[in-house]
């Protein structure tokens, strides 16, 4: 079952071949994705769109990422993973303070960052999505309307 067409992923990263990459790691998996270079142009896009997960480079030449982490968490419930360099140890643990759900230190293998970002996507969306409850999960549904 391909679900990820559902979701649409911002990639705030300043990097152009970081961000480059991440884009298409997450277009091969089906993902909707937006870029940005910059925190002005994040703000742009999440004033404008509703994203369901957000990945985070912490080390951005306008805004603190953590900044960002923040101001993401205060407005919305949408999943953020932060990308941060091992150097970072310090400022990975404030991000996780400000609300940020999950983190990938660069260099990170592909494939483990798509692991993650699936993962929080499911988590994210457990409580709503009742329809994809099915079989022997169904059994340890508990509805609370009706
Ligand atoms: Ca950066």
């Amino acid at each position: 079952m391909n679900i990820s067409r559902d979701y649409h992923i911002l990639v705030l990263e300043d990097e152009p071949a970081t961000q480059a990459m991440l884009a298409s790691l997450m277009e091969g998996e089906g993902f909707r994705v937006t870029t940005a270079a910059s925190s002005a142009q994040a703000q742009e896009a999440v004033a404008q769109t509703r994203f369901d997960l957000v990945l985070l480079d912490l080390n951005l030449p306008d805004d603190d990422g953590l900044y960002i982490a923040r101001e993401l968490r205060a407005k919305s419930d949408v999943g953020i993973i932060m990308l941060t360099s091992r150097k970072e140890d310090i400022d990975r643990v404030i991000g996780l303070e400000m609300g940020a759900d999950d983190y990938v230190t660069k260099p990170f293998f592909p494939r483990e960052l798509v692991a993650r970002v699936k993962n929080l996507l499911r988590r994210l969306n457990q409580p709503r999505t009742t329809r994809r409850v099915d079989g022997a999960q169904g059994s340890e549904l508990r509805r609370f309307n009706g």
